[in-house]
């Protein structure tokens, strides 16, 4: 059988062309990166569980009137999806303050944001993804300030109702990092994933970290166990079923 034809590699993920122009299948790797890529291992099992998770977190924002690039997942590892012109844009939240924010202002570590910060970085790891502000994305054609404007608002409508989903299952959503693009029409949809590796997640009562910063720390051992706590706790019975896991 002729392979489709691959359209994109990231750090983590690979997307290939299909028969239909407005479809694409998202492939996830076990590849794990931190630095912009300075390091770089392969954590058995974590495409399995960054697909899973993000196929039933995509399916609760759809049920919230959120819309995503998810369409069907196809089986572990491979999602199909809506085929996205992507804005190179990671729009960030933070409920907590912690990681680059502490690195760059003088946030104590774990100081609740409320309202949350909203943050916008350009993705391009040749400039480390900097921070910009309205008239930068502007004046880099990355976006218009109405795209802008209906960027942070969906990422703040996606804070609200994964706060309370991770908050009905004993996790605190401290901060997270979400990417948009266009479909045909130019409607601007959710895209890329939304997993452990683009979140940071706390144990409610330990306070114990269940995401890629321990990768980042060097506690590589500890990954996939956590990756399977965060999939343990989401997946109900009838998600494992209807997926066949
Ligand atoms: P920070 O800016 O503190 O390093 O990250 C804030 C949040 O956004 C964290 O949840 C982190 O996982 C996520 N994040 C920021 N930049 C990236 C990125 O380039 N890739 C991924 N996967 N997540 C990111």
């Amino acid at each position: 059988m002729k392979s489709n034809k691959l359209l994109y590699e990231g750090k983590a993920k690979s997307v290939f062309a299909t028969k239909n122009p407005d479809e694409v299948i998202m492939e996830f790797r076990d590849d794990m990166t931190a630095g912009d890529g300075a390091r770089h291992e392969t954590i058995g099992k974590k495409g399995y569980y960054n697909s899973i998770i993000t196929s039933k977190i995509f399916e609760v924002l759809e049920e919230n009137g959120v819309k995503t690039q998810f369409l069907e997942l196809v089986k572990p590892g491979t999602l199909k999806t809506l085929k996205l012109d992507m804005i190179m844009i990671e729009v960030i939240i933070r409920n907590r303050a912690t990681g680059s924010l502490i690195r760059t202002y003088p946030f104590e570590d774990g100081t609740i944001l409320n309202p949350p910060i909203v943050q916008m970085d350009y993705k391009n790891d040749d400039f480390h993804d900097p921070m910009l502000n309205g008239t930068i994305a502007q004046a880099l054609n990355l976006a218009t300030q109405d795209e802008l404007h209906i960027m942070k608002n969906l990422a703040l409508k996606i804070n609200e109702v994964l706060s309370k989903m991770f908050a009905d299952i004993g996790i605190i959503l401290v901060d997270f990092k979400v990417e948009f693009g266009k479909d045909s029409n130019g409607n601007i949809i959710l895209g890329d994933e939304i997993s452990p590796d683009s979140c940071r997640l706390w144990d409610s009562e330990t306070l114990d970290m269940l995401d890629k910063e321990l990768f980042r720390q060097g506690q590589d051992d500890k990954v996939i166990d956590a990756y399977e706590e965060i999939f343990n706790r989401l997946l109900t019975d009838e998600d494992k079923k209807k997926w066949n896991l």
